[in-house]
């Protein structure tokens, strides 16, 4: 897919699919938020019981990539599709979340650090 598409047109397309489908019906904000639950364990789930070693040689195999592909686009279309059906605006969302994460983590505490704001 063209990296140019919009969140915006993601949203319309995954609104047009899902209302052809009848789909507005299973998607109240649970079963949204437990869809990208789901998805992001099938996406752990590839990487179970793999080495960091085994999963970077695997993940230049284009059939194990596609399988990653799928379940992220299959996690995002549930952040899209949660986004959609209550109004949220991903950009400005993740744009306020990254500006509250550089206050948690400025750069002179943080840098080459792992450790969790409140450690
Ligand atoms: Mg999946």
């Amino acid at each position: 897919m063209d990296s140019t598409i919009t969140l915006q047109q993601l949203k319309n397309q995954i609104e047009k699919f899902c209302s052809e489908r009848d789909w507005d019906q299973f998607h109240p904000p649970k079963d949204l938020a437990i869809g990208i639950s789901t998805e992001a364990n099938e996406l752990l789930d590839l990487f179970r019981f793999k080495t960091d070693l085994e999963i970077e040689k695997k993940l230049t195999t284009e059939e194990f990539k596609n399988k990653v592909q799928h379940e992220l686009a299959d996690v995002f279309f549930f952040v899209l599709r949660f986004a959609q059906k209550n109004n949220i605006d991903l950009s400005k969302a993740v744009d306020a979340k990254m500006k509250l994460n550089a206050e948690k983590y400025p750069v002179e505490t943080a840098k080459g650090s792992n450790k969790k704001y409140n450690e």
